[in-house]
């Protein structure tokens, strides 16, 4: 079984001159959904996380079965106006645009080992906004998980720090 036969690439999406990873299609097959979660299931074992911090919205799918198999706790971050409680927010660049995240004040206690979550790696932008306030709020980045890494956009020099595991790369 090939990880990358379960993604459709879609030129001209969601702008002209992007080329769209659709991690869809992997997550609609139960088999190769849950094969590419025991995956970083294994990673989040290896970097002994404590907690997992995912983006919205695909850090959620992925993020969440790695959390429940665990038993660990899963952060969500959110853009603006969707946390009802205080949040910490920071701004970032995006491969196309530009958008601002938050999370809750209160989601990561001080010093807990924090693996983060999301579908894909291209600029590094979300995860490094993400890490900052994971930062902010006292959490120990153990580790990075992507199912996707667009290595020619070079996201990796924003986690030189940290373990990464990727279980696809494109250049
Ligand atoms: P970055 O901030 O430039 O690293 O972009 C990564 C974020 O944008 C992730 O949260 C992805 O979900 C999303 N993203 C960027 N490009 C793609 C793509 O080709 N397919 C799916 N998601 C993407």
């Amino acid at each position: 079984m090939n990880y990358k036969d379960y993604i459709a690439d879609i030129p001209d999406f969601p702008q002209d001159g992007i080329l769209f990873r659709d991690v869809t299609p992997l997550m609609a097959d139960g088999d190769v959904f849950k094969k590419a979660c025991d995956e970083i299931i294994a990673f989040a074992k290896e970097v002994n996380a404590e907690v997992v911090v995912g983006p919205e919205s695909r850090g959620f799918i992925f993020g969440c079965p790695v959390a429940y198999e665990l038993g660990i706790g899963f952060v969500p971050v959110r853009k603006p106006g969707k946390l009802p409680r205080e949040t910490v927010s920071v701004s970032y660049d995006l491969e196309y645009g530009s958008n601002e995240l938050q999370v809750h004040k209160d989601s990561i206690k001080k010093g807990q080992r924090v693996l983060i979550v999301d579908d894909l790696l291209a600029t590094g932008g979300t995860v490094d906004a993400t890490i900052q306030m994971v930062k902010e709020l006292g959490g120990v980045v153990a580790g990075c998980a992507f199912l996707i890494e667009l290595a020619g956009l070079n996201g990796r020099e924003h986690l030189k720090e940290y373990p990464v595991f990727a279980l696809m790369s494109y250049e």
